[in-house]
């Protein structure tokens, strides 16, 4: 199981509260849209940390609470939630390279659920405090700004679920039912290589992402229930048990769970005989 923090964004008073328009304030919006992210994500089991900040005296303050707080839990990921302003439309997530695509399912999650534009991934490590951490790097950080509060068209879709459930399952690659809608994680295309696992954040997603790597065209795909297998060239699987993931999975390919992680890799170790 991972470990999350979620951040507010913004102060409710004092020298850092967020934006407005069309009768909302983000600071408002990011509580109820984090509040909801944080239920989804531990009803997957996992543990969430909220980051919120109610007063600061100057954006600086605020900053360095939040960060320092995400410095000292040191979660597996780090998720901020803001709503954009300035004159735009749709939906944007900075992140670092290592969240990449965690950041693109987020973005394909929400501007194919609201029909709103995907304006992408960015690399926030240089500009966000909240992405770059100061520096640190060995923890993925992401911003989620979900859409532009001083746009009548994106303000007009809000939905503060559906908002965390794309947020969510972008974060979890899977999908995920709330308020009748069902978010897809957007994996289709036309694959070479493909190794499904099972448990992201345990050693099966590790190895996976090893095999994958050491494959023509691979990629290592956790959410195996929403592959089109009948695209798939080549399917291999990592735990589990084989009868788990499809019938396009040949024996050969497939790497059965051992008792932890080190059984598994040695299980997969023996498989490519290295
Ligand atoms: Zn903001």
């Amino acid at each position: 199981m991972a470990v999350f923090t979620v951040d507010f964004g913004h102060c409710l008073s004092g020298g850092d509260t967020g934006a407005g328009g069309n009768g909302y304030r983000e600071e408002n919006l990011t509580r109820l849209i984090g509040n909801l992210v944080i239920i989804g994500l531990r009803n997957y089991g996992h543990t969430v940390h909220a980051i919120q900040l109610d007063y600061a005296n100057s954006v600086a303050e605020s900053l360095n609470y939040r960060v320092n707080r995400i410095l000292a839990i040191n979660p597996t990921q780090s998720i901020s939630i803001h709503i954009n302003a300035g004159g735009g439309t749709g939906v944007e997530v900075w992140g670092d390279n290592l969240c990449k695509d965690m950041c693109n399912r987020i973005c394909s999650n929400i501007s194919n659920q609201f029909d709103m534009d995907n304006r992408g991934f960015k690399n926030g490590c240089e500009d966000l405090a909240l992405v770059g951490l100061y520096g640190s790097s060995s923890i993925p950080a992401l911003l989620v700004e979900c859409f532009f509060i001083d746009s009548l068209a994106d303000c007009n879709k809000l939905n503060i679920q559906k908002y965390a459930d794309c947020i969510v399952a972008g974060i979890l690659n899977q999908a995920v039912e709330k308020n009748n809608t069902i978010i897809e994680e957007g994996v289709k295309f036309n694959m070479k290589n493909v190794v499904v696992f099972t448990r992201e954040f345990e050693g099966d997603g590790l190895i996976a992402q090893m095999w994958a790597s050491a494959l023509p065209e691979g990629i290592a795909v956790n959410n195996y229930k929403k592959i089109d297998y009948s695209k798939v060239e080549n399917v291999y699987a990592v735990g589990g048990n084989i009868g788990t993931y499809t019938g396009y999975l040949k024996p050969e390919n497939f790497v059965a769970g051992g008792a932890d992680r080190w059984a598994t890799l040695r299980n997969f170790q023996a498989k490519i005989g290295k």
